[in-house]
C-alpha cells in the first residue's frame, strides 16, 4: 500500500518544466540554449579567481552591494537602490511571482514564449492565460487589458522563440492600461536595438528583469537582476532567501558590469553571425523570423522540424525542437560561432537534398 501524498495539491497537479538538454562539454555543437558560443570577458575569470581565494569561510554580501553599484553606474541608473540581484533571472521571476501572485490568482504571459512563467505559476496554485501573438508577432490590446484576479503580467522582450521585439511605446501603453505590475523580461536585450530600461523611472508599473547568461557569456554562474522603483525593490527583498547570490558569482558579476565594451563587440559580433546565418537558412529555403536576439526562430514550408532536429543530433548538433500544441511547431537555433553555424548549415542542406 502506498503513502498518501503530502504534497501540495499544486504541486502533485503540476508538471515539471523542462529545460533545453544540457550534455556533458565537448560532445556536441551546442546551439539549443541560447548560450555565448565565446567565453566571457577574461577580467570576470580573474575576478573569481580572487575571490576563491578570499575568505569563503564567511557569508557573502546578501544585498550584493558591489554589484549594484557597479551595474547602476554601468547602465545609467539613479542608484543601487534600484536593483535587486538574483541566482540567474529566473530566480528573479521566481521572488517576482511570490510577491505578485497568490493562490488562486493570475498571471498573464504572450503565446508563444517562455514556458517557465507558466510553472511559476502552478507552484504558487495560481493560475496563467495566454494572449496569442499576431501571425506578424504582434501583439493584441487584450494583452494590456485588465482583469479581475490578474496580479502580474510578464513579457520576455525580446522574445523567445522568435526573437522580436514590442517597442518600447507599446510597453508603456500595455502599462497604462493594466491593473498590475508588468514585467519586461529583457533576458536579451543587449543584442536589440531598443529596451524598455528607461521606462522604469517613467512607469512605476513597469519593472525590467536581466541576465548575465546570454549576452555576458555567464550562464555557468547564474546571475541575474530586477530594475525597478526603489519601494518595490524593498518589498521584494524581503521574499528571496538570505544568502541568494553566492560571493563568487556577485564578485564575477561585478567584474562583468565594467566591461562595456566587449560586451558592445561581443554583441555586434554576434548579431553578424546572425544575420548571415538568417540570409543563409532563407537560401535554404527556410522560413526565418527577423529576429533581435542571438537565436532565430525558423520553419521550414517542408515541415519535418522533428526530423531536421533528430537528423541534427545524431551529427552532433543541438538545435532546439519547440511544439506548440495548434500554433505549430519549429525549430530556434542559438547563433554560435561562424564555424558553428557551417556545421549546422552543410547538415541542414545535406538533410534537405
Ligand atoms: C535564458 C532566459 C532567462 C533565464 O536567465 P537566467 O538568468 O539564466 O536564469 C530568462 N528569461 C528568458 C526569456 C530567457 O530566455
Amino acid at each position: 500500500m502506498s503513502e498518501p501524498s503530502f504534497f501540495r495539491p499544486a504541486v502533485t497537479k503540476m508538471a515539471a518544466y523542462v529545460p533545453g538538454e544540457q550534455p556533458p562539454p565537448g560532445k556536441y555543437i551546442k546551439l539549443n540554449t541560447n548560450e555565448n558560443p565565446y567565453p566571457p570577458p577574461p577580467q570576470v575569470v580573474e575576478a573569481i579567481r580572487a575571490a576563491a581565494a578570499g575568505p569563503l569561510n564567511r557569508y557573502p554580501d546578501p544585498v550584493a552591494t558591489a554589484f549594484r553599484r557597479a551595474a547602476a553606474e554601468s547602465l545609467g541608473l539613479p542608484g543601487p537602490e534600484w536593483i535587486l540581484a538574483g541566482n540567474g533571472s529566473d530566480e528573479i521571476l521566481t521572488i517576482l511571482v511570490r510577491g505578485f501572485v497568490g493562490d488562486g490568482e493570475r498571471l498573464r504571459l504572450p503565446y508563444p514564449s517562455y514556458v517557465l512563467y507558466r510553472t511559476l505559476a502552478d507552484i504558487q496554485g495560481a493560475s496563467w492565460e495566454q494572449v496569442q501573438f499576431d501571425a506578424d508577432w504582434k501583439l493584441p490590446a487584450a494583452f494590456g487589458e485588465p482583469a479581475d484576479g490578474l496580479k502580474l503580467v510578464l513579457l520576455p522582450n525580446p522574445n523567445s522563440p522568435s526573437g522580436t521585439i514590442v517597442s518600447p511605446a507599446e510597453v508603456t501603453s500595455f502599462a497604462e492600461t493594466l491593473n498590475c505590475p508588468l514585467v519586461v523580461d529583457e533576458a536579451y536585450a543587449d543584442f536589440a536595438e531598443q529596451n524598455c530600461l528607461h521606462l522604469v523611472a517613467q512607469h512605476p508599473r513597469i519593472l525590467v528583469t536581466r541576465t548575465l547568461s546570454k549576452s555576458y557569456g555567464l550562464a555557468g554562474i547564474r546571475f541575474g537582476f530586477l530594475v525597478a522603483n526603489p519601494d518595490v525593490i524593498q518589498e521584494l527583498a524581503k521574499i528571496k532567501d538570505s544568502y541568494n547570490c553566492d560571493g563568487l558569482s556577485i564578485a564575477a558579476a561585478t567584474a562583468a558590469m565594467g566591461c562595456r565594451q566587449w560586451l558592445a563587440e561581443n554583441c555586434a559580433r554576434i548579431v553578424a553571425s546572425r544575420d548571415r546565418m538568417t540570409d543563409e537558412l532563407v537560401k535554404l529555403g527556410f522560413e526565418v523570423t527577423p529576429s533581435h536576439a542571438n537565436f532565430v526562430w525558423c520553419r521550414h514550408p517542408g515541415g519535418q522540424h522533428g526530423a531536421i532536429y533528430e537528423f541534427l543530433k545524431n551529427q552532433q548538433i543541438l538545435v532546439r525542437y519547440m511544439q506548440f500544441g495548434d500554433w505549430g511547431d519549429g525549430l530556434r537555433i542559438s547563433v554560435g560561432t561562424d564555424e558553428q553555424i557551417d556545421a549546422c548549415l552543410m547538415m541542414l542542406k545535406k538533410f534537405l537534398a
